[in-house]
């Protein structure tokens, strides 16, 4: 301690884990219970795509055959995303960053507005788990809620619990053919980022193969000793 005060920041929280390990669902969670934003990179590009920007036009081939978006598209619809108003309370950051290039463009994005990650959380799963989680996932269209077929199944079928909506969809990435890419990516290029992250003193590892509420409550152990002023 140097004896000064200094002014608290948003919190960043970064969720990492393998496709299917839980990131969407436990930071829509988080979301709720702390009111920190979720931002997940996946989604912002799956937008893209479905507005036909430029950058879901190139991002829409590659996201389909499971393989990772350039690093500076995503930055880009990160930078932009992270500086709107309702940011300012803090983020949970879902899938990004994913390479190295992207986690070194994050640290150099909040130290331009003096802010730090304040847990790097890897969400630990294992792999056979992963085709099960991802073939029986699907989302309302109306607010993004996400359920199961076998392990998160609306109160009433076919009716969104959070919205009353009925439309639910599937994603077209949710394939056998394109899990196996999804995963061989985590491994080359994001799992390396839980060195990144313990290098940096701020990695903490969560057992995700448990129901999802015993995981929230053990997440929500580990938000609330990440952003409680020592
Ligand atoms: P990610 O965002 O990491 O790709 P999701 O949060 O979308 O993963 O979860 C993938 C699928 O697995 C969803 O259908 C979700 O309902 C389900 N799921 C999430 N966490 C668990 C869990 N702990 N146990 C069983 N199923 C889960
Ligand atoms: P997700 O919704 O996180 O599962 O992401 C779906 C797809 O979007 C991934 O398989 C990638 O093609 C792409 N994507 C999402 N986030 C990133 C990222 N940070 N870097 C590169 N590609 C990404």
């Amino acid at each position: 301690m140097d004896g000064t005060t200094h002014p608290a920041t948003p919190p960043v929280l970064i969720l990492l884990g393998p496709p299917g390990a839980g990131k969407g669902t436990q930071a829509r969670m988080l979301e709720e219970r702390f009111g920190y934003v979720q931002l997940s990179t996946g989604d912002l590009l799956r937008a893209a795509v479905a507005a036909g920007t430029e950058a879901g036009l190139a991002a829409d081939a590659v996201m389909k055959a499971g393989g990772l978006v350039s690093d500076q598209i995503v930055i880009d619809i990160l930078r932009d995303r992270i500086a709107e108003a309702d940011c300012a309370g803090g983020v949970i950051l879902d899938g990004f960053p994913r390479t190295t290039v992207q986690a070194e463009a994050l640290d150099v994005l909040l130290g331009e507005t003096g802010q730090q990650i304040d847990a790097a959380v890897s969400l630990e799963v294992d792999d056979a788990a992963m085709v099960e989680r991802i073939s029986g996932r699907y989302t309302c269209a109306g607010c993004g809620e996400g359920y199961h077929d076998s392990f998160k199944i609306p109160a009433k079928a076919g009716v969104c619990d959070s919205c009353g909506g009925n439309e639910m969809k599937r994603r077209a990435d949710d394939t056998v053919e394109a899990v196996g890419a999804r995963l061989e990516a985590y491994h080359a290029q994001t799992a390396p980022l839980i060195t990144y992250y313990d290098g940096q003193g701020v990695l903490q590892r969560v057992g995700a193969m448990g129901p999802i509420d015993e995981v929230a409550t053990t997440l929500g152990r580990v938000v609330t000793e990440a952003t409680t002023p020592a």
